[in-house]
């Protein structure tokens, strides 16, 4: 039933395979004890699901291809395949949580127009939804490597623009930025090996130019189709 990574493909949504990993029951053992909570399991799956589909909802919105969209006992993991800029990335990165936010204000709606819920399936799912859903959204904007807080918080800096640079349009922007993140990967750290494993090897900055003459940073990308994660 699952295969060699410890997946199996439970359906597609808009043609992105949602899949969940066997180490899903140990988590629900860790979250809701040896209980029978159905609503705590169902609740925390569709919490994951969504906020991975966030994600996967806006690569695909920059022509990305899904891979998967994962869900573990311990999280969840996005795939994707494609060529992004560092400001794509950073929205990207905003999409689990943006999709928690939804659930969020879906779930205060539904609880305002129908009432206290009426059984405890029911108790359980508003309980993941709201205040699960809110300490995962909280320790997912950590600003630390590994969580989306990494990425995420870099979009503001790029929206308003960083401190001395001329006010540049979008594109420039993402040059730049981008530009940056390659010079800073380029030295090496005592982490770089464990980068590379994880898919995050350090594109290519191309350099070209341009029909008008002029030389230009063309591409801060790698040529490769990269392959990204977001948990
Ligand atoms: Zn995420």
């Amino acid at each position: 039933m699952f295969g060699n990574e410890g997946y199996t493909t439970l359906f597609r949504l808009r043609g992105m395979p949602v899949r969940i990993h066997w180490s899903f029951a140990l988590g629900m053992m860790f979250i809701g004890g040896i209980r029978f909570v159905p609503g705590i399991w169902l609740g925390y799956f569709i919490l994951v699901a969504a906020h991975e589909l966030g994600h996967g909802f806006l690569a695909r919105r920059y022509g990305c291809e899904v891979i998967s969209l994962d869900v573990h006992g311990f999280g969840g993991l996005c795939s994707y395949r494609g060529q992004t800029t560092a400001y794509q990335r950073a929205v990207i990165a905003w999409g689990g949580v943006l999709a928690q936010g939804l659930l969020f204000g879906v779930t205060l709606a539904v609880g305002a127009a129908l009432g206290p819920p009426g059984s405890d399936f029911h108790a359980d799912l508003y309980y993941v939804f709201t205040r699960i859903n809110v300490i995962i959204a909280a320790l997912n904007l950590l600003p630390l490597n590994g969580f989306d807080g990494a990425r995420a918080w870099q979009l503001p800096r790029m929206l308003w623009g960083a401190r001395g640079r001329s006010s540049a349009g979008r594109d420039k922007e993402d040059l730049a930025a981008g530009f940056r993140e390659k010079l800073e990967r380029r030295s090496p750290g005592p982490f770089k090996a464990q980068q590379r494993e994880a898919g995050d090897e350090a594109p290519v900055v191309r350099i070209e130019r341009g029909p008008d003459g002029k030389v230009r940073i063309v591409a801060v990308e790698s040529e490769r189709e990269d392959t990204e994660g977001y948990h």
